[in-house]
């Protein structure tokens, strides 16, 4: 296959190299998210040594199971997560050339297309230049790095693109490494006892997803031909459960203003709470977390130096553009407090885990993804978090390929405004840089900061 170059990674400069944006001041971030960064470097190195160390590998996507993978002794590979490492070393766009050239559209999500592509790319031809990359390109030793699959699991809930995923690669790999799904049904709310976490379809959903779970150990068992290990099941979600509770315990402390730390601390702590392993360190890592955050609140430091507006961010992440958009928001004196993907999506209710039987709880935390809700009820916890954390505005992120996350964004927009708070769409993408609109949302930003401070003065 031969992949095209007519796409470069252009990476934005840096904001202090663009014309000059805002009031120049840059993000506060917390210091501790460099000891997490370790933990996510720790992560990778392990999974990169698996066939030496003699593991297999489960290729998955979709929620937070790899509790599952890891009682079990079994590394495992997140599609997402690895599209979202090649595209923060913007080392994507030979692997989405690849699955363009296959046929797959350039809408389709720039996740999955990443992901696809790097399947697509037999590393051998790689290895004999034939595919426009040196041997020795950065790009192609990152992705020669990647253990190939033993099994995969999907385990998608709400996205139908999620859902398809594993299934095309599966496909891909010719239909003969095993697969299995585990179903996440949307919770549509629409019955008169339907609520959340409650009501006759909460529970027989909880229990129909908690069965695939037990269903899906039966799978690793059989194709790695050792008894599921329920003890060290118990043991990953002590850790977990302890870290999801000190990390939400830390959000919460962000009602403080100025707010301690912003969405962008939290983003680059997503990966320690939906895919790394339960282990202590992950207990230490938010504990430090939470106790830089009591510091700063004792300071009076924000993470914004200068904090005059707080916004709530909706929509996946643009993870080509975390420093960059965290700087741009601090040059207007806005701080990102909260968002739906980072305060809504990995171990909200921890409570729920019984550690004496914890795969009831794990099924229900995984239901209660916020885009497994019917939308009533996800605007509605949409809108808790705005009041709790006196949200002025919201910012959309219009995720280009991210079908999933964006087609309710019209309606959390609508609410926001009737809820007295302005709202402004940009567009990006989780994993294609190409699709950022920087000037777009320059603009959009200072018209939103300009009518919130009009709001003020009238108010005054
Ligand atoms: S479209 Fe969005 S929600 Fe769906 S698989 Fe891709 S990133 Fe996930």
């Amino acid at each position: 296959m031969q992949i095209t170059a007519d796409r470069s990674s252009s990476p934005t400069p840096p904001l202090s190299a663009s014309p000059a944006f805002g009031n120049g001041l840059r993000a506060n971030r917390l210091k501790t998210t460099k000891q997490g960064g370790k933990l996510v470097n720790d992560y990778w190195t392990d999974l990169f040594a698996a066939k030496e160390d003699g593991r297999k590998v489960v290729w998955y996507n979709g929620t937070y199971i790899p509790p599952f993978f890891h009682a079990h002794d079994v590394a495992w590979v997140h599609g997402e997560a690895w599209s979202a490492y090649l595209a923060a070393k913007h080392g994507e766009i030979p692997a989405q050339q690849a699955g363009e050239a296959r046929g797959y559209d350039r809408e389709l999500c720039s996740y999955a297309r990443t992901h696809i592509g790097q399947a697509l790319i037999d590393m051998r031809n790689v290895a004999e230049g034939k595919l426009g990359m040196a041997p020795d390109d950065p790009r192609a030793l990152t992705m020669a790095k990647l253990p190939p699959p033993d099994m995969f699991i999907n385990a998608y809930p709400y996205c139908s693109s999620g859902q398809q995923w594993d299934d095309i690669i599966y496909r891909l790999y010719g239909k003969r490494i095993p697969i299995f799904n585990v179903s996440i049904p949307l919770l549509w709310g629409g019955r008169p006892d339907a609520g959340y976490l409650r009501g006759q379809e909460w529970d027989e959903r909880s229990q129909y997803v908690a069965r695939q779970l037990r269903a899906m150990t039966e799978f690793l068992e059989e194709h790695t031909g050792r008894k599921y290990d329920w003890d060290r099941l118990r043991e990953v979600m002590g850790f977990i459960k302890q870290a999801a509770t000190l990390r939400l315990e830390a959000m919460d402390l962000c009602t403080a203003r100025p707010a301690p730390a912003s969405f962008f601390d939290w983003i680059v702590s997503i990966a320690h709470v939906n895919f790394l392993p339960g282990t202590q360190a992950i207990v230490d890592y938010f504990q430090a977390v939470k106790d830089e955050i009591q510091q700063r609140i004792a300071n009076g430091e924000g993470a914004v130096p200068n904090e005059k507006y707080r916004l709530f961010f909706d929509g996946m992440m643009n993870w080509n553009k975390v420093g960059w958009l965290a700087d741009k928001f601090a040059a207007v004196d806005a701080t990102v407090v909260a968002g739906r993907y980072t305060h809504m999506s990995f171990w909200q209710e921890p409570d729920l885990v019984d550690l004496k039987d914890p795969v009831l709880g794990m099924a229900q935390n995984y239901l209660i993804c916020p885009n497994n809700h019917g939308a009533p009820i996800m605007i509605g916890e949409i809108n808790k978090l705005c009041d709790k954390f006196g949200i002025d505005g919201m910012v959309m992120h219009a995720s280009r390929t991210c079908r999933g996350m964006t087609n309710s964004q019209f309606l959390i927009a609508d609410s926001a405004k009737r809820n007295g708070r302005q709202a402004l769409f940009f567009e990006g993408d989780v994993a294609d840089e190409s699709f950022y609109k920087d000037e777009l949302l320059n603009t959009r930003l200072e018209a939103m900061i300009e009518s919130m401070e009009a709001r003020r003065l009238q108010a005054a």
